[in-house]
């Protein structure tokens, strides 16, 4: 049931140790939830096996630790909306998954890495925007076959209508994106792990997420989650994208301006 206290979440990829801008995304969310009495939920993105590890999530959780940042639910604490790591929820995810492929909003795509690349440079050399063109959108039943004897497996990709896309952000305003800028999206990729954007509907959802919180970077992904929410007949939440943290020359704070771990700040 849904209560009007907020939920927020901080949804960290465990890939590196926690930047500072991320820390900031962490302890706005954090306010938010203190100010209004609500729950300040912490969620581990680990889907990618390759880039994440163990050691990362440690650190994240001992540095959000020893910045107060504390959460009302998550590993180490749980609740009623766990688990609260992406690699535990795979099943709700193909759950959600079969949902799409039998209202046909998702087909398997084909499409190797090679010829995804191919399609890329020939779109850069004509000085378009490079996207997914639909090559796999319209394979008769027969030619799916054909292509899975082959051993080729698939990805499923939305089918993104033309048109905008259009929501309210509590900080910027009215945003509208335009769907063919988009391309159809990945939601599943071929190995079965889902891709960032669906993961985090779905779980959104599920974990009644009343608003988002996060860096302005995410705009164009809140465009496709927008997709996603309307066609799983999901409520969106409100979303919050806030600006982010530059450097002294006004790019995105990275390494290349020194520290930007909240972990070596600690260490100094
Ligand atoms: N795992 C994503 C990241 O670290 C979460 C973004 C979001 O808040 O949706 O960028």
């Amino acid at each position: 049931m849904m209560s009007n206290k907020p939920r927020v979440r901080f949804a960290p990829s465990p890939t590196g140790n926690l930047h500072m801008g991320n820390a900031r995304t962490a302890l706005f969310n954090w306010l938010f939830a203190k100010h209004y009495g609500g729950s300040f939920i912490l969620r581990i993105e680990d889907t990618d096996q390759e880039r994440t590890s163990r050691k990362f999530e440690n650190n994240l959780m001992e540095d959000l630790k020893w910045l107060h940042l504390d959460w009302d639910e998550g590993p180490e604490k749980g609740g009623e909306f766990g688990p609260y790591h992406q690699s535990e929820r795979l099943d709700l995810y193909s759950k959600y998954l079969g949902k799409l492929i039998s209202d046909e909003r998702v087909y398997p795509c084909y499409c190797t890495e090679e010829e995804l690349d191919e399609e890329r440079l020939t779109l850069l050399s004509m000085r378009m925007m490079p996207r997914y063109m639909g090559k796999c959108r319209n394979l008769t039943d027969n030619e799916r076959k054909s292509l899975e004897r082959k051993g080729r497996r698939a990805a499923f990709r939305f089918k993104v209508g033309s048109g905008p896309i259009e929501f309210d952000d509590l900080i910027r305003g009215p945003m509208k994106f335009e769907g063919e800028a988009i391309g159809d999206f990945i939601i599943v990729r071929s190995n079965g792990i889902p891709s960032y954007n669906f993961a985090v509907v779905v779980d959104d959802h599920l974990m009644e997420i009343t608003h988002v919180i996060r860096g302005e970077d995410h705009l164009s992904n809140t465009a496709i989650q927008m997709l996603l929410y309307r066609s799983l007949d999901f409520v969106p939440p409100s979303f919050a994208h806030h600006s982010l943290i530059l450097g002294k020359d006004r790019t995105k704070l990275s390494k290349r301006h020194g520290s930007v771990s909240v972990r070596e700040f600690r260490e100094k």
